[in-house]
């Protein structure tokens, strides 16, 4: 028995009446699952208890950040408080740059040339 082959129909279809199953759509899924499971393994390995949370980009894709465990806004960046060993954004735990710090130091020191 001759197995139907779809272009014995007499009708050639056109590449955008089907459905298109693209190897790349199946990757992005299995990238994102995969780069959320080794950034939850290495916070826990690390013994950082964080949360993470995801925003998506303008081209259809996942960013991943942390979830401040203190006012629970993302943060791509956490820090560790020298003292309370507390973990949180650079907001919550009142944490400010070396340089604003002391900008008014070197442009005091500038202005008495
Ligand atoms: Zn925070």
């Amino acid at each position: 028995m001759k197995t139907l082959n779809p272009n014995d129909l007499g009708k050639k279809y056109l590449v955008e009446e089907c459905r298109r199953i693209r190897i790349e759509d199946f990757l992005k899924v299995y990238r994102n699952k995969l780069k959320e499971l080794i950034l939850i393994s290495e916070l826990e390995i690390s013994g950082i208890e964080t949360e993470l949370t995801t925003s998506k980009t303008c081209y259809n894709g996942i960013r991943f950040w942390f979830k401040c465990p203190l006012c629970g806004k993302r943060s791509g960046v956490l820090h560790v408080h020298p003292l309370t060993k507390s973990i949180g954004c650079r907001k919550c735990l009142n944490l400010e740059y070396r340089k604003r710090r002391y900008k008014g130091m070197v442009e005091g020191k500038l202005l008495d040339y």
